[in-house]
């Protein structure tokens, strides 16, 4: 069994197109991870996310952004929300009651501040999508490369929430392997947006992690493949959750859930990190 479970690795990383240096080690080039608190709320009714299940049930969410470092240099995935919000007492409320009211203990500038990253540090900027919980301090960021879907990008905003059209941007059509070794992939996963998009990670120690972004936004739902109503594909959010599975299963990867309250309150928060 052993040697079988290695052909497969060996076969993984060439198809994944790993530098000859990471196929003959075998090391993942990624260091570490940290999980930013980008936010804190309480979603009104969590029917919106499961059409005709759980009707009028509230629960609490939260917003996550990741912080990894690369022997290449830093990747943040997801900017979350508005630091404006940080300073709102009483947080967002929502314009829809059934939606989110969010709150922002701390600022993302300070908590890069606090790990001794400054913005200009960063080497790239990639985002699930493009919805305000997700890219919220991108701006924080004018110089840094964006890695973005094109289907994504060429998006008309429902929320009117978007980048500059300066900020430099790589648009990607389909998976992105960031670092050239293998061990950040960027998946695309569309359906809850039309370019919305996934990150596979591979830590040294941790194993893989698949970065959910909001292809699916907590367990219950995973679990029973529940479509939000407000995506705007329903067989594309139906194929992107069976990638995600074959994922993986492919890769004996832990998936994580951006807006997952319970499972984030069981992970480590920076300034402490995952390798
Ligand atoms: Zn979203």
């Amino acid at each position: 069994m052993p040697s079988i479970r290695l052909c497969v690795a060996v076969a993984l990383i060439f198809c994944l197109g790993a530098a000859p240096g990471a196929a003959q080690t075998g090391k993942s080039g990624v260091e570490k991870l940290y999980i930013i608190n980008c936010g804190e709320g309480v979603a009104g009714d969590i029917s919106r996310w499961s059409p005709g299940v759980n009707l009028g049930k509230s629960m609490d969410f939260v917003d996550s952004c990741y912080l990894i470092k690369h022997g290449q240099g830093w990747l943040l995935w997801d900017t979350g929300l508005a630091d404006a919000i940080a300073g709102m007492p009483e947080g967002q409320r929502p314009p829809d009651p059934r939606m989110t009211h969010w709150r922002r203990p701390k600022t993302l500038a300070a908590e890069l501040d606090a790990l001794g990253v400054r913005p200009a540090d960063i080497k790239y900027v990639a985002f699930s999508h493009t919805h305000p919980d997700h890219i919220g301090n991108v701006e924080l960021f004018p110089h840094t490369m964006l890695l973005v879907q094109k289907a994504e990008y060429e998006w008309p905003a429902p929320f009117g929430v978007r980048f500059k059209p300066d900020h430099p941007a790589t648009k990607l059509e389909g998976d992105h392997d960031v670092f050239g070794d293998g061990s950040v992939m960027i998946i695309s996963t569309p359906g809850h947006t039309p370019g919305h998009q996934s990150l596979l990670v591979q830590l040294p120690k941790t194993g893989a992690v698949l970065l959910s972004g909001d292809a699916v936004h907590f367990k219950d739902n995973w679990e029973n493949r529940r479509v939000p109503e407000g995506n705007t594909s329903k067989e594309q959010t139906l194929a992107s959750m069976q990638r995600i599975a074959d994922l993986l299963a492919q890769h004996k990867a832990q998936l994580w859930i951006n807006h997952d309250k319970a499972q984030r309150d069981s992970q480590k928060l920076a300034p402490d990190f995952y390798d």
